[in-house]
């Protein structure tokens, strides 16, 4: 009898996960469930849509139809999963017509995702504060600016804030962003990394007000503006990007452990508290390796690396899943930020006695035409001596020296080991001396002081 695998969810972990239980099993049958019309698509991508460096929203579509008939994949879209029987293993669904189902399975695998979230604010039930989470909500956001819209707020200064303030400031809306905190992206970088992003933004024409948080959405039919900190801002299009939450509906139902995060308890092979049940993606609690404490990242790199350990495992394969760093990169008009590890203030947080260094130079030879500035800020755990964070900022070459910090602290390399690393050069790619190793050793003297 083949094994019955059902995948709730059908993006970025459920999709991985499906392909890799076909990997381990060829003969089972795999089903995958989506409330959505579309499946497989990338998120990542809405807020360049928006900005018109990608012509339209399905294009963001990276599984086609004909991705899941070559793995045999049965895709239900539209298709949502009302109930879990845990004791007969079975799963309810509801299509768009009414019509439901009973699937049985032997693994489950819980990808459901999660939700924007918008705070208990007054007003908040006013119709026209707008999301960024799906394609529908990337097209509703595209359809005001093609009606006319001039201006926008957007609600939140992190990663997904961002990026979509510079889509509509690319479009011609002038756009403010207002944040609660002291500083932009909070959770990514310290504040003075932070300091010279929000300056570069206010450069392009963004109005950034920090320390503001959002206290009533205004309007009278429909929403037209916040009040933040006593000031009225009108807008023609309210953006909320305060964050996302974890969707637990159904492991909740079903009596499944969270954890501190809220998010879904899971052990290194994504296995959920009830055997045979995985979760995995922005549903799915993780573990910092720095910290070894619950982490929540919610990003498409952890879903993906997720979903292939649960996917191998839901099919009777091995896989674990080690941990995560938080790795991460953006880039805002020609600034590409990347981040990895803990920053100072999250290290404080986590009990440890960091030190940092900072260094700034240039992405090619002096002499080479299109050198970019760039800025690397390390942090290093005073005891032991080890790496444990980095955040870049700079015009290129970002990501990969994010990987291999990120690869390093996986390693528990040590700040010396860092300053001593064996880098390479050429004149139109890096400098002699790489910036992450001079960050190292600058680290390496305050060290010794
Ligand atoms: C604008 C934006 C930009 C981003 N940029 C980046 C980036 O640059 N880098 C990065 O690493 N990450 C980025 N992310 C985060 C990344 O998109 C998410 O981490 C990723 O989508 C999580 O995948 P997932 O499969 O866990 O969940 P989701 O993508 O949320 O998918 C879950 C799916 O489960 C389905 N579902 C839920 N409940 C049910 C049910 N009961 N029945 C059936 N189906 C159900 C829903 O239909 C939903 O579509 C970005 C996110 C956004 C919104």
């Amino acid at each position: 009898v083949p094994r019955k695998i059902v995948v709730i969810g059908a993006h970025a972990a459920a999709v991985d996960a499906a392909s890799a239980a076909r990997k381990t099993d060829r003969t089972a049958e795999i089903t995958l469930l989506t409330t959505e019309k579309y499946a497989g698509y990338s998120r990542c991508g809405i807020p360049f849509v928006i900005g018109r460096h990608i012509p339209k929203f399905t294009d963001l579509i990276v599984y086609p139809s004909s991705y899941y008939q070559m793995m045999k994949l049965d895709l239900r879209r539209e298709t949502t999963a009302t109930n879990i029987d845990t004791k007969a293993k079975t799963v309810e669904t509801r299509d768009k017509t009414g019509k439901s189902e009973t699937l049985s399975y032997d693994s489950l695998i819980i990808a459901t995702g999660a939700n924007s979230f918008i705070p208990p604010i007054k007003g908040k039930e006013k119709p026209g504060i707008l999301t960024v989470r799906t394609i529908e909500d990337g097209e509703k956001i595209n359809e005001a600016i093609e009606k006319g819209a001039k201006s926008a707020i957007v609600m939140g200064a992190g990663l997904i804030g961002l990026e979509v303030a510079i889509g509509l400031t690319e479009r011609g809306l002038k756009t403010t962003v207002v944040e609660m905190l002291p500083q932009i992206m909070p959770v990514m970088l310290d504040a003075d990394m932070a300091k010279g992003v929000q300056e570069m933004l206010e450069s392009k024409g963004i109005t950034i007000l920090t320390g503001k948080g959002v206290e009533e959405f205004t309007g009278t039919d429909k929403v037209d503006g916040v009040v933040a900190a006593g000031q009225q801002i009108k807008a023609d299009l309210c953006i909320a990007a305060f964050g996302v939450r974890s969707n637990t509906e159904l492991a909740q139902k079903i009596g499944l452990t969270l954890g501190d995060t809220k998010a879904i308890k899971v052990s290194p092979k994504q296995e959920t508290s009830i055997p045979g049940i995985y979760a995995i993606g922005d549903c799915a609690e993780s573990t910092h390796m720095i910290t070894q404490r619950p982490a929540l990242p919610q990003l498409g790199t952890v879903a993906v690396k997720q979903g292939k350990v649960a996917g191998t495992n839901a099919a009777g394969g091995y896989a674990i899943f080690p941990g995560v760093l938080g790795s991460a990169v953006t880039k805002f008009f020609d600034m590409e930020i990347g981040v990895t590890g803990l920053n100072e203030f999250f290290a404080k947080r986590a009990g440890l006695d960091p030190i940092a260094a900072t260094i700034s130079g240039q992405t090619r030879a002096q002499y080479y035409p299109g050198a970019q500035p760039i800025k690397v800020k390390i942090v290093v755990e005073r005891e032991m001596e080890r790496v444990i964070g980095a955040q870049i900022i700079g015009g290129e070459e970002v990501t990969q020296r994010i990987n291999a910090i990120s690869l390093g602290i996986q390693k528990q390399v040590t700040v010396r080991e860092l300053a001593k690393s064996d880098t390479c050069y050429a004149p139109p790619l890096c400098e002699t001396w790489e910036l992450m190793a001079l960050a190292a050793e600058a680290a390496v003297i305050k060290l010794s002081r």
